[in-house]
């Protein structure tokens, strides 16, 4: 694989960074994730605009211009052939030589990584036709949920306690309501009603989320932004995730109990079509 970092494109058991660089000694910075489909970029601009958004919240100089971020984008694509994947982008704060809580000097250079991973036929994932379960597990993350760091050590157990469960995720709750997945954000449907958490500093503003929510009401469907319980989620008539490199996932079971007929259900399976269906005509 070629990846790419800061600036240059090389073989990946070439590529470098410190071991003073902030993200390795402190997670301190932030990443995006772009789908892929018919090696065109999906979201970028949501994708682009949040990444702008995670750097000024944690005084980040942003690097690049956009141009150059599609650029590196679009060249990675190319280099690794990628028809169907992704592409993972990471900017951390750099290396300022030494270890200190203090953030270094505005001026230190920070560090771009870009890899991409393959996936073909990844619109066509065969788990969207039989839908995910779940299991709850509290959430035990830092309160700035909405900045897109690289700190994913919670979210990782908390996916290592739904593999150790049989399961496919873990839906965090606090105080009684759901947060979100993992890496993804959690809907339910309820007499035609989609419901999902409002925007706060609580959960990750996807982009995936954004999207769905605007077709969703494009086809007249209600949305109701709001928190719900796990044992509403257990009730509702549907549920379902989004993320960039899941689009639309249907949930069918969360902590055992079957979510509506405990099978995909038709406004999942209908905004997962609609999504991929408009999003591959905006992708860039
Ligand atoms: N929530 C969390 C915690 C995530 O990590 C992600 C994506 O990685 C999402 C939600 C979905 O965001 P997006 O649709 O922008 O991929």
């Amino acid at each position: 694989r070629t990846v790419y970092v800061n600036g240059e494109y090389l073989p990946e058991d070439q590529a470098q960074v410190s071991i003073f660089d902030r993200g390795f000694l402190m997670a301190d910075g932030v990443y995006e994730v772009v789908s892929v489909l018919d090696g065109k970029m999906i979201d970028f601009d949501g994708h682009l605009v949040r990444l702008k958004r995670s750097l000024s919240e944690l005084s980040i100089t942003n690097p690049l211009s956009d141009e150059d971020y599609l650029a590196a984008h679009r060249e990675l694509v190319a280099r690794n052939g990628i028809g169907d994947g992704l592409v993972y982008l990471q900017v951390t704060r750099g290396n300022p030589g030494d270890r200190d809580f203090a953030y270094p000097p505005a001026d230190t250079v920070p560090t771009v990584v870009m890899f991409t991973q393959a996936k073909p036929g990844l619109a066509d994932a065969p788990a969207a036709r039989t839908g995910w379960k779940v299991v709850s597990v509290e959430d035990l993350r830092w309160g700035r949920r909405d900045i897109k760091t690289v700190q994913l050590l919670y979210p990782s157990m908390a996916k290592m306690e739904a593999k150790a469960r049989g399961v496919d995720d873990a839906w965090m709750v606090e105080d009684g309501k759901v947060t979100e997945g993992t890496s993804n954000n959690a809907y339910i449907v309820k007499d035609g009603t989609i419901v999902t958490r409002e925007l706060s500093h609580d959960i990750l503003h996807g982009i995936t989320r954004a999207a769905v929510l605007r077709f969703a009401q494009e086809a007249q469907m209600k949305v109701e932004e709001r928190a719900f319980t796990i044992a509403e989620a257990q009730e509702a008539d549907e549920a379902f995730v989004t993320s960039a490199s899941a689009f639309v996932m249907p949930v069918v079971e969360i902590d055992g109990a079957a979510v509506g007929s405990g099978t995909v259900g038709p406004v999942a399976k209908r905004l997962r079509e609609i999504y991929i269906e408009e999003s591959r005509k905006l992708a860039v």
